[in-house]
C-alpha cells in the first residue's frame, strides 16, 4: 500500500483543479484492501473513495484520507453458449475492459466504449451511452461496507439502478467501497444502433453489417469528436443530468418552447434535453476566465488551464440559475461535488 501525506490531487481528477487531501491511500490489492478496512476508520464526511477521478470536481480540499482502489484483476467465471459471466475488479481501467471483452469475443458493452474512469465506479451511476447502461449488463455488486469492514454482495435489483443513478451514489453514498462486479456477456451480438448518430458514423466508415468491434469505433469516433479530450481540456463529461419530469410538465414546455427535445422515458415521465436548454440560455462556447462552457457540447463544463474548482462551480450555479429562470426547471449535477 502506497501512503503520501498532504497529497496533490491535481493529476488525479480529470477537470485537473488543484485540490489536496490529507492523505492519499492507493490499494493495490487484496491485502492492501483487508490492511485497510482493518487500520482505518473511514468517515464519509472527512474521507473519499476516488477512481479515475472523471465525475468529481474538487471545490474544496479533502481534510482527511483519498483511497485509490487499484485492485486489479478479470476472469471469466461462466461460460455456456452464448452467456458468459466476467468478474471484474473495481480498479481496472473501464475502457480496456470494453476492449478486452471485445478482444474475446464478447459484447454487450460496445456502446461504452471511451468511458473514462475504472469499474468501480462504473455502478455508481449506472454509466451510461449511447442507448446502453451498466444495468443492462450487470449481475451483482461486490463491496465492502466501511463501517463495519463486511463484505456485500447486491444482486442487480438490490443496486436501485436508475437514470445516472444507483442507491450507491443516493441512499448509500459513502457507505461502501466496490471491490468487483459481475457482467453478463454475450458471444452472439445484437447491434444497439437506435441511438442518433451511431448508425450514421457507421455508413461513414462503409460498414453495412457492423460487429461488436465496428461498433465499439465508430462510438469512439464519435465521443473523439463531440466531447473535448480531459488529457487537453480539463472537463468531467455531462456536468448537468437530463432533468426528468411528470411527461405533462413536458408537453407544456414543449408548447411553450419550440424544438425543446423531449425523451419518454415510461409512461409517467419525460426526460428534456439539459443541453438544449442550455445553449439557448446562450451558454455554449461561454468563458468566464479559465472556467468555461464547452464549444463542442453545452453540457460539459471546461478548465481552460488554471480555473479552481469553485470557479467551475460558480458558472454551474450561474448556468443552473438561468435554466430555473427561463425554464421553470431545475438541474441536477452529475459529477459528485467535493466542497
Ligand atoms: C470526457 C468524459 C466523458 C464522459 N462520458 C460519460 C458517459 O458517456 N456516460 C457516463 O455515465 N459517464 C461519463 N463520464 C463520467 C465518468 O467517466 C463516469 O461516471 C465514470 O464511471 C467515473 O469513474 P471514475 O473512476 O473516474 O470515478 P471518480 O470520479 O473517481 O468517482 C466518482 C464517484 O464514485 C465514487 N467511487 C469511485 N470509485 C469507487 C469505488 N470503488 N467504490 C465506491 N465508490 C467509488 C467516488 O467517491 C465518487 O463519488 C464522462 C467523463 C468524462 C471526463
Amino acid at each position: 500500500m502506497k501512503r503520501a501525506l498532504n497529497a496533490s490531487l491535481q493529476h488525479l481528477n480529470s477537470f485537473s483543479v488543484a485540490a489536496r487531501a490529507g492523505q492519499l491511500l492507493e490499494l493495490e490489492s487484496e491485502q492492501d484492501l483487508q490492511v485497510f478496512m482493518t487500520e482505518h476508520d473511514f468517515d464519509p464526511e472527512r474521507d473519499l473513495i476516488l477512481g479515475g477521478g472523471s465525475n468529481i470536481l474538487f471545490a474544496g480540499d479533502v481534510e482527511g484520507t483519498v483511497v485509490l482502489n487499484h485492485v486489479h484483476g478479470k476472469r471469466i467465471v461462466a461460460d455456456s453458449e452464448n452467456e458468459v459471466l466476467v468478474d471484474v475488479c473495481g480498479g481496472e481501467n473501464w475502457h480496456q475492459l470494453v476492449l478486452w471483452s471485445l478482444q474475446q469475443g464478447l459484447s454487450g458493452i460496445e456502446n461504452l466504449s471511451l468511458i473514462p474512469g475504472l469499474v468501480g465506479a462504473a455502478p455508481m451511476q449506472n454509466i451510461g451511452a449511447y442507448g446502453v447502461e451498466l444495468a443492462d449488463v450487470i449481475v451483482s455488486v461486490q463491496a465492502l461496507e466501511l463501517a463495519s469492514g463486511r463484505r456485500r454482495s447486491f444482486g442487480h435489483d438490490d443496486c436501485q439502478f436508475g437514470y445516472r443513478d444507483s442507491r450507491f451514489k443516493s441512499v448509500d453514498a459513502g457507505r461502501f467501497l466496490i471491490t468487483r462486479i459481475r457482467l453478463r456477456l454475450q458471444r452472439i451480438f445484437t447491434a444497439e444502433l437506435n441511438y442518433a448518430g451511431v448508425g450514421e458514423e457507421l455508413r461513414a466508415m462503409g460498414v453495412k453489417d457492423p460487429t461488436a468491434k465496428q461498433v465499439s469505433a465508430a462510438i469512439v469516433r464519435l465521443r473523439r469528436r463531440k466531447l473535448p479530450d480531459p488529457q487537453v481540456t480539463g472537463n468531467a463529461g455531462s456536468f448537468f443530468k437530463n432533468p426528468v419530469v411528470d411527461r405533462a410538465v413536458a408537453a407544456q414546455l414543449a408548447k411553450d418552447f419550440e424544438g425543446l427535445p423531449v425523451y419518454a422515458t415510461d409512461h409517467q415521465a419525460a426526460k428534456l434535453s439539459a443541453a438544449w436548454m442550455i445553449e439557448q440560455c446562450g451558454w455554449k462556447g461561454h468563458r468566464q476566465g479559465d472556467a468555461g462552457v464547452a464549444r463542442q457540447h453545452a453540457l460539459v463544463l471546461v478548465n481552460h488551464g488554471h480555473a479552481s474548482g469553485q470557479q467551475i462551480l460558480e458558472l454551474a450555479d450561474a448556468i443552473g440559475d438561468s435554466v430555473r429562470s427561463r425554464y421553470g426547471i431545475e438541474l441536477q449535477p452529475e459529477p459528485r461535488i467535493v466542497r
